[in-house]
């Protein structure tokens, strides 16, 4: 991949108020994703940074001024990572995630940071020290070659070891399924290798719309072409069988393995020594209600 294109820009605040139920606030030290994954939903937002170049080749280092009172932000929830990572290969040199935690430590402020990264280990002190951090990795795969195809991000190895690090430290973890191709991503052996190591599963299915649609379907034809039938039901007929079938399956192996099987999501109420939650957001509706997170 070529390098991409960097600019540092000024920007008024780093912190916006969140119209999602859940947080108050979302954080995106940068503007633009260079881990560029072909399923990306978040590449909508060039339309509002005039950014013309493809999705994943360009970046914008956020410089703000300093957070006042950052202690107004006690007991909020602050969501860092919608619409970018804040753990990209970039944040090494200009450290913006970084800055903004220890702008914000002592605050009391309510963490949740969603990466595909390893890099997120060099603040796992700095992490630690907000009260009910949540740290959240997608997973969509165990092959490192289909992950490969699909993003430039830290190896699913990485990822896997990050997340059991910072739950041996005691930080809530989410292992998050997403998005679950179908006919390719294994949800069962994710399951099996993360359990041990998160407090939360989230389950999330592909949902294909704009620009990505024919990237996928795309890759599928040359990469898959077995599952190009199954792919033209699911998003061509919009035939849910493919899902139905797998919730059921999903809800008994769940059991089998003694993990609670739910659609809402109060793990955060739940000892952090108990096995992880399984959080079915299967359906696009359902999941734009829960707004719970950046569907990486
Ligand atoms: S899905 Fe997430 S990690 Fe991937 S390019 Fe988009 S914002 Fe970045």
């Amino acid at each position: 991949m070529s390098e991409p294109l960097i600019k540092q820009i000024p920007v008024r605040s780093i912190l916006s108020k969140s119209n999602l139920p859940v947080c108050e606030y979302s954080v995106n030290p940068y503007v633009g994703c260079t881990h560029g994954c072909r399923y990306c939903y978040a590449s909508f937002m060039k339309r509002f940074t005039g950014h013309t170049e493809p999705w994943g080749t360009f970046l914008d280092v956020k410089l703000w001024p300093v957070i006042r009172r950052p202690e107004r932000y006690a007991g909020k929830e602050l969501f860092i990572g919608s619409v970018t990572d804040p753990y990209l290969p970039q944040e090494e040199q200009y450290g913006r995630t970084r800055e903004l935690l220890t702008q914000l430590r002592g605050s009391g402020a309510k963490l949740s940071i969603a990466t595909k990264s390893a890099l997120i280990l060099r603040d796992l002190d700095l992490i630690k020290s907000f009260p009910d951090a949540r740290v959240s990795w997608s997973i969509n795969t165990l092959d490192e070659e289909f992950r490969r195809d699909m993003d430039h991000a830290a190896s699913i190895q990485e990822r896997l070891a990050a997340m059991e690090e910072f739950h041996r430290a005691g930080i809530r973890t989410t292992c998050f399924i997403s998005p679950i191709f179908p006919g390719i991503t294994d949800a069962e052996a994710i399951i099996r290798r993360a359990k041990e190591h998160c407090n939360l599963i989230w389950l999330e299915n592909l949902n294909l719309r704009g620009s990505y649609k024919t990237v996928i379907l795309d890759y599928i034809r040359e990469r898959h072409p077995q599952l190009v039938p199954l792919y033209q039901d699911i998003y061509g007929r919009g035939n849910r069988a493919y899902w139905e079938a797998l919730d059921t399956r999903l809800r008994a192996f769940t059991a089998e393995l003694g993990l609670d099987y739910v659609t809402n999501d109060d793990s955060m109420n739940r000892p952090f020594e108990a096995p992880p939650v399984v959080v079915n957001y299967f359906y696009h509706e359902q999941i734009k209600k829960s707004a719970k997170k950046c569907t990486q």
